[in-house]
């Protein structure tokens, strides 16, 4: 039967290797080959192809060290075609590509990288996100814009929510930890909370997740939705008020420290 496994790579990476019932596979996001090769001869595996979602090292660093041991070929975004090492196959926003019966779409999901890229794979169920939308999180900017990042996200967004989203980084823990700040009162995310502490309690990945639940429980991907937006606006009010207060507070108590030290005399600034 054909599945997905999970590799741990270097300290927070996953790697992920697709293996079909003739023992065929591909890896998405090898940072390093050694964890790939283990698992694929554990499984007695021949690798066919690299998927790399972007250029960044920590998602292409195997990839010399497998093509060269298991001549496969190497797939990546035609953008980044001087930045994906050993790339055979250049492929763009809205081309499909196919590993026997199983078929990609590819998704141009720029922001965090200019040339990032997803698979979905609407047959297995999934897409692989790379570092551009993390269990209840988003990569970082590092070549986008905030706008780029909110219309990849939205892509993302709209693929159906049964979607199992295979990201590129065990970054949920810290990520919930945000999420629960700036939306306190969400019962779901209470829930996924326990769920996320439960997994890695036990050193388990807390991916795939699932989008459906994703939409109502991740940040990122409600930055459209009014009722949040002003909840956010009201818990930052709230925090301003309480910071404005608290500096207020800690200017008087320093000028009556000034006043006594210069003249001897306790609280003669508020006398005057
Ligand atoms: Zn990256
Ligand atoms: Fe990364």
């Amino acid at each position: 039967m054909a599945e997905i496994l999970i590799i741990k790579c270097l300290n927070d990476n996953y790697a992920y290797i697709y293996l079909n019932d003739k023992k065929e596979a591909f890896v998405v996001d090898p940072s390093e080959a050694s964890p790939v090769i283990d698992t694929l001869e554990k499984n007695d595996l021949q690798l066919k192809y690299i998927l790399n979602t972007h250029h960044h090292f920590d998602h292409i660093g195997g990839n010399f060290e497998l093509k060269e041991k298991y001549n496969c070929k190497i797939v990546g975004s035609k953008k980044d075609r001087d930045r994906i090492p050993g790339i055979d196959i250049e492929i763009s926003d809205g081309d499909y590509w196919s590993f026997k019966e199983h078929t990609a779409q590819i998704i141009e999901i720029p922001g965090h990288t200019s040339g990032h890229i997803a698979f979905f794979f609407k047959s297995l169920n999934a897409v692989f996100t790379g570092d551009t939308l993390f269990s209840l999180g988003c990569g970082r900017l590092f070549e986008g814009t905030p706008t780029m990042m909110w219309n990849s996200l939205k892509k993302l967004r709209a693929l159906p929510d049964q979607t199992k989203i295979y990201c590129g980084h065990e970054y949920t823990f810290s990520n919930a930890k945000f999420a629960k700040h700036i939306d306190p009162n969400n019962k779901l995310l209470d829930e996924a909370i326990v769920e996320i502490k439960n997994k890695r309690e036990k050193g388990l990945p807390t991916i795939p997740f699932e989008l459906g639940t994703e939409k109502k429980i991740n940040p990122f991907l409600r930055a459209d939705d009014q009722k949040f937006i002003d909840s956010i606006i009201k818990a930052l009010v709230r925090f301003f008020k309480a910071e404005w207060s608290g500096a207020f507070v800690a200017i008087f108590i320093l000028a009556i420290a000034i006043e006594f030290s210069t003249s001897g005399r306790p609280l003669s600034l508020i006398h005057i």
